[in-house]
């Protein structure tokens, strides 16, 4: 989102071409008629979603799913490659494009006065790395939960926007067992786990993501988050937090809820 508004912001979208009627889901009808002539006012991110703000007061809602991206190149009418669903073109010449090969990716339309009733976006929890997302508010939305740390971290109803990768990542460093009771991380836990998914966070972003597959950034590079995994795709790897010492077997793999997690045993309780 931060490098399409660095080339976006202010800028008339000439034309608007879709490539196919649905992602996910079916696109809105009349998508393409709306977007043309807009101007992009503004950006924001909700979760893993995020709105592009255009005058006239519709928002552009985007999100990547699987293997979506977005893309700013200079070649405002070339013709679409494969797999470019939507390609927009800038009153200065520029394409912007929704490149998405496994269509898991959506693109709708909602009021900037309304963004958050979409439906996607209802009972999502608190943004991570905004003021209010204190250790008090994790551990209240934790209270009660039966289920592992791993998966309730997955959930966005209790915070929003906290993919796979960061989630171990985060665990990791606040030596917290992914397989640990959800109600259990309150008071000191907590108080560990919040600062370190901020930080994890906050790291990947600076460096523009992580690219384990098809991610790329707006520009077109590769994020690099992925050289700062300390846990993620590492099973079998030594564990840098405590090498050799007794009970550290490396980094380990389990699958929870169907998805991998990476940890150290001796670690992370
Ligand atoms: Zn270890």
């Amino acid at each position: 989102m931060r490098g399409l508004a660095a080339r976006l912001q202010g800028r008339v979208l000439r034309r608007a071409v879709l490539n196919r009627p649905d992602l996910r889901w079916p696109m809105p009808a009349g998508l393409a008629a709306r977007l043309t002539g807009a101007r992009v006012q503004g950006f924001r991110r909700r979760g893993k979603y995020f709105f592009v703000r255009l005058s006239g007061g519709d928002s552009l809602l985007v999100h990547l799913g699987m293997s979506g991206r977005m893309t700013v190149s200079p070649d405002g009418l070339a013709a679409p490659t494969l797999h470019e669903h939507m390609v927009l073109t800038t009153d200065d010449g520029w394409r912007v494009s929704f490149v998405d090969p496994r269509r898991f990716g959506c693109l709708d339309l909602v009021a900037t006065d309304a963004e958050d009733a979409h439906r996607l976006l209802a009972g999502m929890g608190p943004e991570p790395l905004e003021d209010g997302f204190t250790a008090a508010v994790l551990s209240a939305a934790l209270a009660g939960r039966r289920t592992p740390i791993k998966a309730a971290l997955l959930d966005q109803g209790v915070v929003a926007g906290l993919g796979n990768i960061y989630v171990c990542e985060a665990l990791f460093r606040a030596r917290i067992s992914p397989k640990r009771l959800a109600a259990s991380v309150a008071g000191a836990r907590a108080a560990r786990l919040v600062p370190q998914i901020k930080a994890t966070l906050a790291e990947a972003i600076a460096v523009g993501g992580s690219s384990l597959r098809d991610y790329r950034q707006a520009s077109g590079e590769l994020g690099y988050f992925q050289h700062a995994w300390k846990v993620y795709g590492r099973e079998g790897e030594p564990c840098e937090a405590c090498p050799g010492l007794p009970g550290c077997a490396g980094i380990r793999r389990l699958v929870q809820s169907g998805r991998s997690t990476f940890y150290c045993g001796r670690l992370q309780r």
